[in-house]
């Protein structure tokens, strides 16, 4: 396969997955896809997710919007689940990992409260989305990585550039 590698950003709400991906992409020339966001200009949405209070997005159709840039490589996608992406579009897979308190924090400072404040730190507790990635990805792409501090995150992108110029991934 030829094309540019495409890197998987994924976490639960608030880890840090669009922080750390648009500055990524700003530091690479990389692509920069949120997800979230591509759903909602286009109205790709299916549903209403009661338990996380957010709606479900349409997964064919953002499939099908993304297909001819993941095809030519070359992107990093933001989303808080990658297990219904075809599984060939991605060469690394980071799940960004955050202390319980700090998450709480920043859900709270965003003014997630209530259910969707408790489901969104259990979902991380559980490590559900890690869980959700090993079992989507193949073991050696899929790395977990603890993005609580700023530090944390220089760290982070420093690990995904070498991983990017030695293509290990
Ligand atoms: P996500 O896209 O995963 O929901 P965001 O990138 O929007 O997360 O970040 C959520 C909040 O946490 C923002 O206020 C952001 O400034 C802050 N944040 C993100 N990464 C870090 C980090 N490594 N250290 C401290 N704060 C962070
Ligand atoms: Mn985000």
């Amino acid at each position: 396969m030829n094309r540019k590698p495409n890197i998987m950003i994924t976490g639960t709400p608030g880890t840090g997955k669009s922080t750390l991906g648009r500055e990524l992409a700003d530091r690479t020339g990389l692509k920069y896809i949120n997800v979230g966001e591509l759903a909602k200009e286009n109205n790709f949405f299916d549903g209403f997710d009661q338990d996380l209070v957010c709606p479900v997005i349409d997964e064919d159709r953002v499939i099908d919007e993304m297909e001819e840039d993941m095809n030519d490589g070359g992107v990093v996608v933001d989303y808080h689940g990658c297990d219904f992406f075809p599984k060939r579009w991605f060469d690394l897979v980071i799940v960004l990992r955050t202390d319980n308190t700090k998450l709480y924090e920043r859900l709270e400072k965003r003014g997630y409260k209530g259910k969707k404040l408790r489901e969104n730190i259990e979902c991380e507790i559980f490590g559900t989305l890690l869980e959700e990635a090993q079992e989507a990805y193949d073991r050696q792409i899929v790395q977990e990585v603890k993005n609580d501090t700023p530090d944390d995150m220089e760290d982070n992108l420093t690990k995904i550039q070498n991983w990017l110029e030695q293509r290990i991934c």
